[in-house]
């Protein structure tokens, strides 16, 4: 199997073939993001892909699931992710659903039909980091699209056919902004009325633009508890029709939470209550931070 720098995967993508059709990322400018800082952006050639998966069904004929690689690899042309997706659908006779990340260019760039063309062959979900629903914070940390065309872009794939699971990044204001960061980011996935809602935390890494904000005093980390509170001001203002799954179980966060929106709801506010009166609840790790 050919493989170069990095590979990431969503958490829900952790028994799929993992099938990167590009190295890196093409935007690579989210000032919070290290994942691909050092890998130079390119397509993998077609027939190297094909290889693989060739090879990878000689082994595993059975496969089900497949996630595209690297960062946003749904900017390739609809004609050539295509072309991967009838090579998978030609050598994986069981496989159900195939993956990929987005950003909001990548989807709105395509037409409807090939939108839907891309669903019929089984390009079923679509993960997006909104991480924001503040135009101002969307900026500052050089998302390279506003709110508005982030949800343009969901409902586009979601009308197609493509499940869209929306990344929220909590603490990505810090204190200054946390109320404005939930409230808009609330706001804007009830627009976007998506398949899958997903709260993570920022991780500050060293390296990153954002991590020398926060050496140079422009940038605070949010504590624990700031964050709980930040999640539970982002549950309770979001108003969807769903279904829609809602998660924070990701290894960031400092309180799991899952549940289906709306009828859920309550239920996990109720969780999110217990967690800011009885800190004991939190994941140790974070415990140790407040
Ligand atoms: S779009 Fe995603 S992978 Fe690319 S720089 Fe931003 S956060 Fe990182």
């Amino acid at each position: 199997m050919n493989r170069e720098g990095i590979v990431i995967r969503p958490p829900s993508e952790a028994g799929s073939f993992l099938l990167p059709i590009t190295v890196g990322c093409s935007h690579n400018k989210c000032t919070f993001c290290l994942t691909y800082k050092f890998t130079r952006f390119k397509k993998r050639d077609l027939e190297s892909v094909m290889e693989d998966i060739e090879l990878a069904a000689k082994y595993n004929p059975g496969i089900r699931r497949v996630f595209l690689c690297d960062g946003d690899a749904m900017c390739l042309p609809a004609d050539e992710i295509e072309a991967v997706l009838d090579c998978l659908n030609d050598n994986f006779a069981d496989l159900e659903r195939v993956g990929i990340y987005a950003n909001a260019f990548d989807i709105l760039s395509k037409t409807p039909d090939e939108l839907r063309a891309l669903s019929d062959k089984k390009l079923k979900i679509a993960y997006l980091g909104l991480e924001s629903g503040s135009d101002e914070i969307l900026k500052r940390v050089r998302k390279g699209a506003t709110a508005d065309e982030m949800v343009r872009a969901v409902r586009a794939a979601e009308e197609a056919g493509i499940a869209v699971s929306v990344i929220v990044l909590l603490g990505l204001g810090s204190n200054r902004l946390s109320r404005e960061h939930a409230k808009q980011s609330a706001e804007v996935v009830s627009r976007m009325n998506p398949s899958y809602v997903s709260a993570l935390t920022l991780m500050l890494l060293p390296g990153t633009s954002l991590y020398k904000d926060f050496e140079k005093g422009e940038f605070e980390i949010m504590d624990p508890l700031s964050i709980l509170q930040e999640l539970r001001w982002f549950l309770q203002d979001i108003e969807l029709e769903g279904p829609c799954v809602f998660r924070t179980n990701h290894a960031s966060n400092y309180l799991p939470v899952a549940g289906t929106l709306p009828e859920d709801k309550q239920r996990m506010l109720d969780v999110i209550d217990r967690g800011l009166s009885d800190p004991g609840m939190l994941r140790p790790e974070s415990r140790r931070a407040l």
